[in-house]
């Protein structure tokens, strides 16, 4: 098994009451489990057991591309969490380009829950930088990437519904605000 699953950086009942004690049990331990044991299956004995997680991403398609990128994506959102951040929002560079790129904090969190909001069916909402460190929000269907379109991610918000409906039933745009009480904005500093 070329891929092993992380242990996350905080207990399962830490997130709690944003994200339940067994959403985190469902969520990142089976659906993000059984990507991580699909996409070790798919490459078993491919050329694809040599590349790193980003370069599968990059060069695959169908069920390989939708495992590999899962799998990211849900490493990706769990540890952008902290039972108790330093600080509810971004300072420093990052503050600035927000502030720069949406106007302010504020608008830059409406504008995010709304694209996530609006996101028909399943999938992803991400905060990126292209390589000149200006920062776009996209939303990406199912297990879309930034990665394949050369920007780098910062944040993501999980839409599926496996996400937040034991917690928040259909209410997505709750489930989504309720999210920021846990972003680590160190974490996403350093990424920017
Ligand atoms: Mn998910």
């Amino acid at each position: 098994m070329k891929y092993e699953q992380p242990e996350l950086p905080y207990a399962k009942d830490a997130l709690e009451p944003v994200i339940s004690k067994e959403t985190v049990e469902f969520h990142y331990g089976k659906h993000e489990k059984a990507y991580i044991d699909n996409l070790n299956r798919l490459i078993n004995g491919t050329e694809y057991e040599d590349m790193d997680l980003e370069e599968i991403i990059r060069h695959s398609e169908g069920a390989l591309f939708n495992n590999a990128s899962q799998a990211w994506n849900h490493i990706f959102y769990f540890f952008s969490f902290n039972p108790k951040p330093s600080c509810h929002e971004p300072t420093g560079e990052l503050r600035r380009a927000i502030d720069r790129d949406f106007g302010s904090f504020e608008k830059f969190k409406e504008a995010f829950v709304e694209a996530g909001t609006g996101l028909f069916g399943s999938g992803w909402v991400w905060l990126s930088r292209d390589e000149n460190g200006r920062l776009f929000l996209t939303q990406g269907k199912n297990a879309e990437s930034p990665l394949t379109s050369g920007l780098v991610p910062l944040l993501t918000f999980d839409v599926w519904e496996h996400a937040y409906y034991l917690d928040y039933q259909n209410r997505r745009a709750d489930a989504l605000k309720a999210l920021w009480d846990i972003v680590d904005w160190d974490i996403v500093s350093d990424r920017y």
